[in-house]
């Protein structure tokens, strides 16, 4: 489709961001304090608050809130770590983050989702934590796994980094998590431009947390400097330098006031999706698992055998169409950084190979949505 001469492409994912957010980091920049700061410790608790648990670390990514969620479980060399290989890389990567192993484990085709029978066939006697991936947004089913590892002294961490405003047994995702982790990058439906939050029900585990995202620092500066007293700040364990800036929380805090309506929109047109998608025979499209709901961060569809056109031919087609999808959600046993972990996953393979994810953003229209589906029709 051509106007004046630029393709409209029709994006796979549009973050909602407005003049609110502008005045927000404005706002902050004027106030002089840009660095961890008031608006970090506003955020923090609006997000703890939204999330159902007590507490909310606010650090630079999902990627180093697992980092400290998995130094907080205690897992270092030694230790074997069970993660799902359909995930994004970053879940892996922070076992070796870690000085841990990986060990892959396979999903539910169904949900994309690994479930404790999953869990249960790769555990060792080395293994000291699990990180349960809420795939795009769909919520795993957390007390299964925690019942099954629980008993054995193994943390179950939750990534989360897809999950805000899904829900899990009538409670929000991340609500029943001794720790859980998420992502505030664009392609997340909350964004900071980049970020992320630990959060935790355990004080401990809350102060422990801080500490490490601050270089390991008794009492954080902004403390320090809010104090009429001297403080002279301690060092007792090496930390890290993983802190969110109060102009990225000022922008959080705005995006968490239309998380409600963001998700309220992706469950409409989702729903949509599904029931256009549904004339096509085979092919099986992302939804409500029996014990949570999913926010549709992604909207991904799996393609049965018999389809036309091929997973990446059917991408190229809907490029030429105009249309930006994507592969389904990445493997990180099928990538080279991880070619020495030995790996039996024959869902996951089928899943990343078969899949892909349709565009899907707020201020989609019904005509674009028809324009994607007459697309992947055409190719059925
Ligand atoms: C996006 C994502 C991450 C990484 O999040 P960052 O904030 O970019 O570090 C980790 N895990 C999953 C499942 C993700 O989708």
């Amino acid at each position: 489709m051509r106007s004046g001469g630029t393709r409209t492409v029709i994006p796979v994912i549009k973050p909602v961001l407005g003049e609110e957010e502008a005045a927000a980091v404005a706002e902050a920049v004027r106030s002089g304090w840009v660095a961890q700061g008031p608006r970090v410790a506003e955020f923090e608790a609006a997000f703890a608050a939204r999330a159902g648990t007590a507490h909310g670390v606010a650090v630079s990514s999902c990627t180093t809130a697992l980092h400290l969620a998995l130094l907080l479980a205690g897992v270092g060399p030694g230790d074997d770590v069970v993660v799902p290989s359909l995930s994004f890389i970053a879940t892996a990567n922070v076992v070796r983050h870690a000085g841990a192993r990986v060990v892959f484990a396979d999903i539910d085709p169904a949900t994309g989702n690994m479930d404790a029978k999953n869990v249960e066939a790769v555990l060792t006697p080395r293994t000291r934590a699990v990180i349960l991936v809420d795939q795009g947004g769909i919520p795993a089913d957390l007390d299964a796994v925690r019942a099954l590892c629980d008993p054995l002294g193994i943390t179950v961490v939750e990534d989360a980094a897809c999950a805000a405003g899904s829900t899990y047994k009538d409670r929000p995702t991340g609500a029943g998590a001794e720790l859980a982790a998420w992502s505030f990058h664009p392609r997340k439906l909350l964004t900071t431009g980049e970020g992320g939050m630990l959060t935790t029900p355990a004080d401990a585990l809350a102060r422990r947390a801080r500490r490490l995202r601050e270089h390991g620092m008794s009492v954080s500066a902004a403390d320090r400097h809010g104090s009429a007293k001297v403080v002279i700040e301690e060092y007792d364990e090496t930390g890290f330098n993983y802190r969110m800036t109060d102009m990225q929380a000022a922008m959080g805090l705005v995006q968490l006031t239309r998380l409600d309506g963001v998700v309220a929109r992706r469950r409409e047109l989702a729903a949509r999706y599904r029931r256009l998608l549904a004339d096509l025979p085979g092919v099986a499209c992302a939804g409500d698992p029996a014990h949570g709901t999913t926010n549709y961060q992604s909207f991904w569809i799996t393609l049965p055998d018999g389809f036309g056109a091929g997973r990446d031919e059917l991408l190229q087609h809907l490029l030429d169409a105009g249309i930006s999808a994507r592969r389904g959600i990445m493997a990180a046993h099928r990538e080279r950084a991880y070619a020495d972990v030995e790996a039996d996953l024959p869902a996951t393979d089928r899943f990343t190979t078969r899949s892909l994810i349709l565009p899907l953003f707020h201020d989609m229209t019904h005509a674009q949505q028809d324009r994607v589906v007459e697309a992947v029709a055409a190719h059925a």
